[in-house]
């Protein structure tokens, strides 16, 4: 499948009062046009800034970023601030974790839609006005001619993201980055939002990039997912493979801490101990080693690079699950 977004040995370091900070270490990644594609991770894996940069949305003098990032064709490092904000909107879109932060406060929810629709597409304010109603009917929002003369805080949590996403796909973008879109919402408005994005998608041919730290909302929403550990792509499959074949002791974990519908309320879930490694400081071997049950000394010695699996499955371990005999030989 052709990519329509391709990053290769991609790299962002941060100059802190601590030193070199390195977020993301070559990261190489493809998302094939129409699909959708999971970047999971804890928080401090790098997924973030990861997918900021690959929209070039990392700017200023502490930051240093390497690589190519390849989109629709072109290059997009070669672009200055103004031509890489040209892209939003219409080339790519973004929706975050909290609408609040994303909306402005003072102003009406129809300017804030029509804005981005007077601007990009040159339309008049009355069609603009009613291209924004039609947006707010699309992600499902009653009555959406009232919705337009109110403010952010009238709406509840799930109605503002609706809104962020009839925002972010005014211009018909083809490439639309969902970051933790769903993590300040209660579980059924989750779902319903989760639901929203994977229909918009297919109705609009759009190619999704949906990052969380929480391996079920993959699971049922993506063809394909990158794990995330330490700044370093640890696992990447397609999901069912993934969820068939998990290679990575670090997906694994990331799996048991998922909270089990019909686990006992009373039971604490499991977390993953330990902490990311330093990022200004890395261990030599596996950045996994210290938090993973399974580490033997060469973890501790050796940086793995990634493996393939075959089926389009890429691990980073030197003792992948299921391979028993190799970790009771070494
Ligand atoms: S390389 Fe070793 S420490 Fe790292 S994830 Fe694999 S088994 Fe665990």
């Amino acid at each position: 499948m052709t990519a329509l977004l391709s990053i290769k040995d991609l790299v962002v370091r941060f100059r802190t009062p601590r030193g070199l900070l390195e977020a993301v270490r070559g990261v190489n990644l493809d998302i094939p046009a129409g699909a959708s594609v999971g970047i999971v991770g804890e928080s401090g894996s790098g997924k973030t800034v990861m997918s900021r940069a690959a929209m070039g949305l990392l700017s200023g003098s502490n930051v240093e970023r390497s690589g190519s990032v390849m989109f629709d064709g072109q290059e997009l490092s070669s672009l200055d601030s103004v031509q890489v904000r040209e892209y939003f909107g219409t080339g790519m879109a973004m929706i975050f974790q909290d609408p609040m932060t994303a909306l402005n406060p003072v102003r009406r929810i129809g300017t804030q839609i029509s804005e981005g629709l007077r601007v990009r597409l040159g339309m008049s304010k009355k069609d603009a006005m009613k291209r924004s109603a039609e947006l707010l009917a699309k992600v499902r929002i009653p009555d959406p001619e009232a919705v337009l003369r109110k403010f952010p805080y009238q709406l509840s949590g799930g109605m503002r993201q609706r809104v962020m996403i009839a925002t972010a796909i005014a211009c018909n973008p083809k490439l639309l980055f969902a970051d933790e879109p769903t993590t300040a919402l209660d579980v059924t408005v989750q779902a319903q939002i989760l639901n929203l994005l994977a229909d918009l998608r297919k109705d609009l041919g759009m190619s999704m990039v949906l990052v969380t730290h929480d391996l079920g909302v993959v699971a049922n929403n993506t063809d394909f997912v990158a794990v995330m550990y330490a700044g370093e792509i640890v696992e990447m499959a397609p999901t069912t493979e993934l969820f068939a074949n998990m290679k990575m002791p670090y997906t694994e974990a990331l799996l048991k801490s998922i909270p089990k519908i019909d686990a006992p309320t009373e039971k604490r879930l499991p977390v993953i101990e330990g902490r990311l490694p330093n990022p200004t400081d890395r261990p030599e071997g596996c950045g996994f080693a210290s938090r993973c049950s399974y580490a033997q000394d060469k973890c501790r010695q050796d940086r793995p690079e990634l493996e393939d699996a075959g089926n389009g499955h890429l691990y980073r371990c030197w003792y992948p699950l299921g391979s028993t005999i190799a970790r009771k030989s070494s």
